[in-house]
Order: C-alpha cells, then structure tokens, then sequence
C-alpha cells in the first residue's frame, strides 16, 4: 500500500474543487471526501458528539477525480458525522473527516453546521484592522488559557482561561489593567494565540481536572479546541465564542494571528489524514513515517492535495473567522512552493494577512533542504517572514546554553551581530561582520524577537545567567532588550508578560535540590497553571517596566522611520557611527527634517557622546521618559540602558 506513485496520483486525482467536506445548500447537505484509491466510502450520520447513537451509515457514489460524494435531503444543521474508509474492499477504521470545520467534544465527530447561524450581533460590518506594512505590527503572543485563569485577573470565575475572557473591557487587578483593557493600554497592534485550533492531549470532557497544553499536538485543523469554550459538547458554542473574540478585539484595532501547526499529526497512524488516505499526507521512507517535527512525523506539503488542505483551511480561517495573520510552527517543515502559493493566495482575500513562521525543523526531514523553507533559502519566499534567532541570541545570549550572556547582560562579542538586527537583517554598506545575519530580503521579512513561549523567559534567562547582578541590574537588562526589539526595523514581537517581567516557576521533584537553573521552566509545553498562567499582579509590583515598553511602543509608531518596510530605505536612511567601545553603540537614523540618535549601553558604565549640530529632544530615557527642554552637545547614555534623541523639529 505504502507504494504509491504520489506523481501519478497527483496527475491524475488532483481535485481543485471548494466544495470538500460537509456542505448545507437550502434544504439539503451535500458530503464530498477525497479519496482515489479507496474502493468504497461511507458517511456515518449521528445524533450525539460521542458516537452513541448513529441514525445511519450511508454508501457514498465515486466521482471523477477520486471524489467520493452523498447528498441527503435534509438541513442537516446541527447533526454528527464521520466517514469510513475501505481500502482493498476491507472495512477501514472510522474518522472524522479531515475538512470537517465543527466538531463534538473531543473532535471525534464532525459537526454539520450553518455557520450563518454562529455569528454574534455585529459581526458582518467589523473588518480586520488597518496594517499598511508588516513593520507596522506588534506582534504580541498570548496562550488562551495563561492570559485569564489566574485569580488576578479579574476576570469571572466562568470565563478564566476561555475565549470570552479575551472579549470583555474593565477587568482589574486593584487598579491595574488586566486581559483585553492591558492590550490597548500597551498598545500592540496583534495579538498572536498559541493554538486555538482543536488539539489532543486536554480532554474537553473533564475541565475540572486543569489540564493543560500549549496546543502544538493538533488533531482537527479546521475545528476550534473546544477547552477555550464554555460548553465543549455545543459545535456552535466555540465557533461563536471565537467570533466574538475576534469581533471585540478588531473593534478595538487589534488583528487576531493563528498560530497553524500543518507540519505534523499528534496520531500519526491513527490521525484522520491517515484514516482516509494512507501514506498520502505525511512524508515516509519505505513506509516509516519520516520524523522532521521531532514529533514522530511529518506531514507532506510538497504533495498536490496536502498543499491545497493547508491553503483551504488558511482561507477557511481567513474569510469565516476574518484572521488577521498566520504563524507557521516548524514552517521549514513546508515546501518553499507551498510558502509562495500560500501567500498568493491569501493575497487575493486580504495582502494584509501576515504571514510568518519558524525557519527551522524539530529534526531531519527526508526532503532536500533547498526545497524547504528554511531560514538560508530566504530569498525564495521572501514575503513570508521568519523568526530571527540572530537578533534574539546576540541580544541575551545563545538560547541552548542558559548561562551564556548577550549585549544586555555584558557581553562585548555579539556586537556585530547585533547591528546586522538592528538594521532589518537586510544588506548594509557599513556592515561586512556577522554575515549569517543577513538573510532578509526586505526589513518586513524579520520578525524580531527576544522572548517566545520556547525556552526560558527573557527575564528567567537573566536570572540564571546575571544571577550576580543585583535585580535592579537586571531590570536595566530586561529594558534594554526590549528597547532593542521594539526599535529595531523589522517586525517586533513580545511574550505576553514580557513587559512586566514574565517568570515560569517550576515545581521541583520530589527529592530534587533546588538550583538557580531548574527553578524555573524551560519547557512549559504542559506545565501547571502554576507556571505558565499570568500573574497579573506582577504588574503592578514592576510598573515601571510596563511604563518603559508602553513607551517604547508609542515611540516606534510615532515615526515611520523606526518601521521601514524596504532594504533601500535603511540603506540611505539608517547610518551606525563609528564607535569602537565595547558593547556601546550610537547609529543615526534620518530622512528630511527628521531625524534620530539612538544609544544603546550594555556595558556597565555610562557612557558619554556628542549630539551632531542642532537642538535635540531626549525622547525617550532610561525610564521611557520624554523631555521638552532640547539639549545639545555632550550627553550621556547610563550603563546597561538605551536612550534616543529627535531633532527638535524647526
Ligand atoms: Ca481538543
């Protein structure tokens, strides 16, 4: 079975309709599943979620292309179903269908559903947020469940760790901003949600148990994770709670980014890819799963009918859900083709959509590596962005060893590296070091980083790695990390809790001694709430670094030149001065009348400059601070601290 001749298949099967899956057309629903090589198919019809009571199980009639169709004379609105598949005129396992967009609980059912019918009041006329160029973006990424099931945060009991949390204004802790109200007062422009599509390992059924995921175990690639809903058992519940979340945060300008984990099946042979066709949708070596996610598999973009899924589901997410950007997990898993296609296509919906994703695998995939979307192919999809581990590794040192240091924690060595992140990771006739570092074929392709729910948290890094340095030391560091991210071109992202010092505890093992490494968390993939839920009071208990990056937000939409979109743009606009002291560093950044200095101090002493000609405004100092008294002359950049200065305009 494993021989397939994927050529042939893809020659002669490929199916380019839109119409796969269950579809209400007026009085009746129509079924439609792929499968060339099955010799019969079956649609299984249910009454419940949990496959108790099926009404019946219905033959399906074989088109052209491999497409298996039945079409009953009902509205099936609100009805279960799943298909069976045989092969070798043998009765194959039972599935639910790949392109099912509704599930029961647990995602083993499909869910027929009019999705008319989910929509909250409103929601036709909200549309997706202005966002001219990807620079223009804050990207900030926040787990479902870690943004509201806390106490703190002031959400009601009933809603902790649901989408409907993420809906509602006026929450506080005492009289700080929590949830949805702390968004705006920050000021990112997207939220990024780890995975809300349906995932395996938290059973729906049981929400008193407080399990928890990250949701990179993905089972249902167009149903929602029902744990995020109030009633799980409900189809339309979580598709109408989501809306509702995307509909409130649009209203209020902010874009809803999915992250989407196409690269890999958490069932592997018992997914429902390999249920309906096997050996089709994932990659394999003599029938073994090939293993390019780390995850025991790797699914196969490169495949005509496995691409076309992938974009169906972009769009079906884009146009039913108005999504406003899609985050690829272990995106170099896909095929640079796909990477293209999926960006063409999406483009007729909306050129705005950002896309962006890892440039790396979780292990060796069969596949040659310059078919792939890694990171050094750049160039060949050069309107998907990627993660940028260059700057996020010279700003805070490298993240697989947790006590080497960066620029903000002393390090003199990841200077040159530094600039090439600085500078959008695109071509600079001032640099000629740190070459690896400049792969982006334009600024809006580096998505800018020092922080993300992988590894250590900036300021736990810091912790293990400055553990010498007193807190207020470290503070300094944090601020001036994140002044680096959020000012450098390209397109910033941020953790939630980030900018109030987000820390993952980590419970120790029976036995265990403590140690200033394993007290906290570096892989909280299915960590307590304990470790991974957002303490909001921390907010309030670190301020001033909530202020600094509220500031550093405002500072960087206030200019266009702190966000350029094109490589021509930093070349002639973006000047570093020649400055040979350490890990200090001053560059210009100019266009007409405006104009900008920008320091940035990671040594441990202050360090003392001369403005050029002119009156200048400190716009922003150690603290965030703004000044309208202009300065001139020599000025002063405190140790491990950034400070920029505008030209006072005429
Ligand atoms: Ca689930």
């Amino acid at each position: 079975m494993y021989k397939i001749n994927y050529a042939w298949i893809d020659q002669e099967f490929f199916y380019d309709g839109d119409d796969l899956g269950a579809v209400i057309k007026g009085d009746k629903t129509v079924f439609k599943a792929w499968a060339p090589l099955a010799t019969g198919v079956y649609l299984n019809l249910y009454l419940d979620s949990e496959g108790r009571s099926r009404m019946e199980s219905l033959p399906m009639e074989r088109l052209d292309k491999g497409v298996w169709y039945v079409e009953i004379l009902r509205d099936l609105d609100g009805c279960f179903y799943t298909y069976s598949f045989e092969y070798n005129h043998k009765k194959n396992h039972e599935t639910i269908d790949i392109y099912a967009k509704a599930c029961g609980v647990n995602g083993d059912m499909g869910a027929v559903i009019d999705f008319a019918s989910t929509n909250p009041p409103g929601w036709e006329s909200v549309k997706r947020p202005l966002c001219k160029n990807p620079c223009d973006a804050v990207i900030y990424e926040c787990h479902v469940r870690d943004f509201s099931v806390h106490p703190s945060s002031g959400v009601p009991a009933k809603h902790r760790g649901k989408f409907l949390a993420m809906t509602k204004g006026g929450t506080r802790n005492r009289s700080t901003n929590t949830c949805l109200d702390h968004l705006l007062e920050l000021g990112v422009t997207h939220v990024q949600l780890l995975p809300v599509a349906d995932y395996a390992t938290v059973d729906e059924a049981h929400p008193e148990k407080n399990q928890y995921n990250w949701g990179y175990d993905p089972k249902n690639y167009n149903c929602l994770e029902g744990s995020y809903s109030t009633d799980p058992y409900d189809p339309k519940c979580r598709v109408r709670e989501f809306k509702q979340l995307v509909m409130e945060l649009h209203k209020r300008g902010v874009g809803v980014i999915m992250d989407v984990v196409f690269n890999h099946t958490y069932y592997t042979e018992e997914s429902a890819f390999e249920r309906s066709f096997p050996y089709y949708y994932h990659r394999h070596i003599n029938g073994k799963f090939t293993n390019g996610s780390g995850c025991g598999n790797e699914t196969a973009s490169e495949h005509l009918m496995m691409r076309k899924y992938i974009v169906d589901s972009l769009k079906f997410w884009a146009t039913e859900y108005k999504i406003d950007g899609f985050r690829f997990d272990l995106m170099a898993l896909h095929d640079i083709d796909t990477m293209n296609y999926i960006r063409d296509e999406l483009d007729k919906i909306d050129p705005q959509i950002l896309l962006y994703g890892e440039g790396w695998t979780g292990g060796a995939s069969p596949i040659a590596s310059d078919k792939l979307a890694y990171k050094w192919n750049s160039y060949r999809f050069g309107r998907v962005g990627i993660f940028n581990d260059n700057i996020r590794d010279s700003i805070k040192g490298g993240t697989f060893n947790v006590f080497d240091t960066g620029f903000v924690s002393g390090n003199a060595h990841t200077l040159e590296m530094l600039k090439r992140g600085i500078a959008g990771s695109v071509p600079h006739p001032e640099l000629h070091e740190a070459k690896e570092g400049c792969w982006a074929f334009e600024p809006t392709q580096t998505i800018n980083y020092c922080e993300a729910h992988d590894n250590n948290t900036l300021w736990d890094k810091l912790c293990i790695c400055s553990k010498e340095a007193p807190e207020s030391d470290r503070i300094r560091m944090d601020k001036l990390a994140a002044a680096i991210v959020i000012l450098s071109q390209g397109v910033p992202f941020l953790q939630l809790g980030q900018d109030f010092l987000r820390t993952k505890p980590r419970i120790l093992k029976p036995g265990e001694e403590p140690n200033e490494v394993n007290i906290f968390e570096e892989n909280s993939y299915n960590s307590p709430d304990y470790t991974n839920a957002i303490d909001w009071t921390r907010k309030q208990k670190y301020r001033s670094v909530f202020e600094y990056y509220k500031a550093l937000i405002a500072l960087r939409k206030s200019s266009s030149l702190l966000r350029m979109s094109m490589k021509w743009e930093v070349e002639q606009k973006l000047s570093f001065w020649r400055i040979n002291q350490g890990n200090f560093l001053i560059y210009s950044l100019f266009e007409g009348s405006e104009s900008f200095v920008i320091a940035l101090n990671g040594s441990g002493e202050d360090k003392y400059f001369d403005l050029p000609m002119g009156e200048w405004l400190l716009v922003l100092d150690e603290n965030g601070k703004a000044y309208p008294d202009p300065r001139t002359g020599h000025v002063c950049c405190p140790r491990i601290s950034a400070v920029v200065y505008k030209l006072k305009p005429m």
